[in-house]
């Protein structure tokens, strides 16, 4: 068997395993220099089939996956499929309104469908010669040492291998590739899931076929332990998502008949019942997703192989940021390359790493505390003041103070300065 190792050879493709998100805006920038890629995904061709479920339906996009996009030339067409959320609209028990806006006039983060974005991602790579989708094709395992991907052969049902140039595995959260690596020496790995869980909903749209509520942002049923999201949709729908514990009094396991769904819903979230005609049936269909998060180093292996986007970083979802992050993990590699070119791939890979991990860390912390901000805090008088004096201090001194929300949301400084920045002014 040839155990040569293919890393920077140029007569062969970059092999991307996954489709998702990541994997295909990579394949554009990739394609966009000429370069050869083929595409591995284990799913069928969602332009075929529609989408294919499992994941959050809709997604907050902001400057950082913008920023990428834009870098490709696709800001016309994700501008098309984007609704402004220009704050948070929280919920009381009692059904009273409160506002809060993300940042300055004119900031706003935006709700996309998981789908139609995948598919607009989709179609921009496959619009080149150079770039080959392999669907309905599971990549098995990576030859770290001949930089080689094993997949399954749809039609032979046989393992094919394919030599390649760079592996970059975009195969999100539970990744093979990530898989390998961790039995390779000196990866380190750490990974946690949280005690809760969600479900998805669905606001379906007014009789007229208008929105139900404000579809100008977030909402929120902050509820101190546990809370329900909810995100418009194009087609004047809203995917409310519920986030319970898994266990214990008030939980998803807890909620295990009509009634009780009812009554929970009556006591807590009582002003959305009559927008979820669907409840119970969507509540004992929809499947429970689990939250976990995800950090590891390196993200590459010598110099044919690298992780990006879930796979390197799986994050909880309470910053909104994970895909953004996904993204702007696919434009700093093409500056990588640019800087580099992929004829000096090991220091590429090696330096895309390091530099790339603190902020990947950075990122994975501050959503899991956010949880905390949204489903308590958001409903603190005192939190709301304190948020309104920020905007205060940013609109008189916008070189100055910039709130640690904006940073993240509307900038794109890297994500482990503009916490070092945040903690800076608060003496930290
Ligand atoms: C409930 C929820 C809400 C979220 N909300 C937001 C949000 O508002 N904003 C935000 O920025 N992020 C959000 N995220 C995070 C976001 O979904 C992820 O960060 C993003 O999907 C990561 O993209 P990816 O391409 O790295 O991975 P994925 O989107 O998971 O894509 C991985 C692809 O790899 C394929 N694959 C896996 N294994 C194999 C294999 N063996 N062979 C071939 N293919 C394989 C999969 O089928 C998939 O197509 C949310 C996540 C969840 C769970």
């Amino acid at each position: 068997m040839n155990r040569q190792n293919h890393a920077g050879n140029p007569a062969l493709p970059v092999c991307i395993s996954g489709a998702g998100l990541a994997g295909s805006l990579m394949a554009t920038m990739l394609a966009r220099r000429g370069i050869a890629v083929e595409v591995f995904e284990r799913r069928p061709d969602p332009r075929v089939v529609g989408p294919v479920g499992g994941r959050s339906i809709n997604l907050a996009l902001s400057e950082r996956g913008l920023n990428a996009l834009r870098h490709v030339g696709l800001d016309d067409d994700i501008r098309k499929l984007c609704i402004p959320m220009h704050g948070r609209i929280m919920h009381a028990p009692d059904g009273a309104l409160t506002r809060q806006a993300y940042g300055q006039e004119g900031q706003y983060i935006n709700s996309v469908s998981r789908s139609e974005l995948s598919r607009l991602l989709l179609e921009s790579a496959d619009a080149y010669e150079c770039v080959h989708y392999h669907f309905n094709t599971k990549v098995l395992d990576v030859d770290l040492r001949t930089t080689t991907l094993e997949v399954r052969n749809p039609g032979t049902g046989r393992t094919k291998r394919v030599p390649a140039r760079l592996i970059i595995g975009a195969d999100g959260a539970w990744s093979p590739v990530r898989a390998r690596m961790q039995k390779s020496g000196r990866f380190n790995f750490e990974q946690r899931y949280l005690d809760y869980g969600y479900k998805e909903l669905t606001i379906p749209p007014a009789a007229g076929g208008g929105f139900r509520i404000e579809e100008g942002g977030l909402h929120i049923w902050p509820r101190r332990d546990f809370m329900m999201i909810a995100l418009p949709n194009q087609d004047a729908s809203f995917t409310c998502t519920l986030f319970l514990p898994h266990e214990g009094p008030v939980s998803f396991e807890a909620l295990d008949d009509p009634a009780k769904l009812g009554g929970f819903f009556e006591e807590h979230f009582a002003d959305s019942l009559p927008l979820l005609p669907n409840l119970s049936e969507e509540f004992f269909t929809n499947p429970t997703g689990e939250l976990a998060w995800i950090k590891c180093e390196p993200f590459h292996h010598g110099d044919g192989v690298l992780l990006i986007g879930d796979a390197a970083h799986a994050i909880v979802p309470f910053y909104g940021q994970g895909m953004n992050a996904a993204f702007e993990d696919c434009y700093l590699l093409d500056r990588h390359i640019d800087a580099f070119t992929l004829s000096r791939q090991a220091d590429m890979l090696a330096t895309y790493s390091r530099t790339r991990k603190p902020d990947a860390d950075a990122i994975c912390d501050l959503a899991l505390a956010n949880f905390a901000e949204m489903r308590a805090h958001v409903a603190n008088p005192a939190f709301l003041a304190r948020k309104r004096l920020e905007k205060a201090l940013q609109r008189r001194f916008p070189d100055h103070f910039v709130p640690l929300y904006s940073m993240i949301s509307f900038s794109n400084v890297p994500y482990a300065e503009a916490v070092a920045r945040s903690r800076r002014r608060l003496g930290l």
